[in-house]
């Protein structure tokens, strides 16, 4: 995001965004690289740079006065000054590998590769063009029963671009104020169990605490199959660590209770269910025909 600015005066506000897709890497960098040349012309231009961060510190001179920026880090180490909060992204730039990309990062390296990216633009530009997803390149979404669903959740966690839509629209993130129940973390999570990640029997059974409403798959900028990886998921951590009934079970009353609420808010009929019966799974939500979000 850039502001612009004419004089004293406030004039464009840009947002700069683009669909990405990790599995696709060398057009996901290109298209990093172009925003990142667009921010530069921007900034050329009397613009600023919105936010702060690691992809922004080429930048920092234009959005804050060198005794401005001391001051901020004065700040930032008297109220954090063992790193927790966003470390290592803005003021000091640390990273893997004994932060050897993380050179790329700093300030000057990283003018120096704009500077050049800027020079070789156009021949950039073509090979963005020539890598560019063609229609006809539409995702072969696999199976859930392939591989016992491996694929279908490393090939979507791949295309996830993290980009937080399926979180505000989610009833159970509403409900339980638990990221762990979102589409986008329990892809994460499903990605963490295939790396072999060990993990608290607490948080594998969050995700749980789901409607299968696909309110989620309505919004994913990259359309994947929420619902299908959710039951992959689902049946991974029941095999791990068993059924988390008493959950279900909570996660049900408090549904009970916000029944009304979810029909409002989200457009959803909560099933009926017996106050006594031992759930495994929350069963789905339907729509309904009217009102609501629809
Ligand atoms: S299916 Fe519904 S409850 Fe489950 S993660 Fe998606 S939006 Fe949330
Ligand atoms: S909406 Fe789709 S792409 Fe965006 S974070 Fe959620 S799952 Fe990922």
């Amino acid at each position: 995001m850039i502001v612009c600015r004419e004089e004293e005066h406030l004039s464009h506000l840009v947002i700069l965004s683009f669909s990405c897709d990790y599995s696709r890497k060398l057009h996901y960098v290109l298209c990093l690289l172009f925003i990142q040349l667009l921010v530069r012309m921007a900034v050329r231009s009397k613009g600023y740079p919105y936010g702060v961060g690691i992809w922004n510190t080429p930048f920092v001179g234009s959005k804050y006065k060198k005794d401005r920026l001391a001051e901020l880090n004065r700040r930032k180490q008297t109220i954090d000054p063992s790193e927790t909060l966003n470390p290592h992204k803005f003021f000091r730039i640390k990273g893997r590998f004994f932060s050897i990309p993380a050179l790329f990062m700093r300030p000057f390296s990283f003018r120096m590769i704009m500077a050049i990216s800027h020079f070789f633009a156009p021949v950039l530009g073509l090979a963005a063009r020539l890598l560019e997803p063609k229609p006809s390149d539409g995702w072969k979404v696999p199976e859930k029963e392939e591989e016992q669903g491996r694929s279908l959740l490393h090939q979507s966690a791949q295309r996830c671009t993290s980009c937080g839509s399926c979180i505000s629209v989610c009833p159970a993130y509403h409900i339980t104020k638990d990221e762990l129940v979102t589409g986008r973390t329990k892809l994460r999570l499903a990605e963490a169990m295939m790396n072999g990640a060990e993990l608290k029997q607490a948080e594998a059974h969050s995700p749980f605490q789901c409607l299968h409403c696909g309110l989620c798959e309505e919004v994913c900028q990259t359309h994947l199959p929420l619902r299908d990886c959710y039951l992959v998921l689902e049946d991974w951590i029941a095999n791990r660590f068993g059924s988390p009934v008493e959950i279900v079970q909570e996660f049900v009353e408090k549904l009970d209770s916000n029944r009304e609420y979810i029909k409002d808010i989200f457009g959803l009929d909560l099933p009926e269910w017996s106050p006594d019966e031992k759930l495994s799974r929350v069963p789905d939500a339907e729509r309904r025909s009217e009102g609501g979000r629809e």
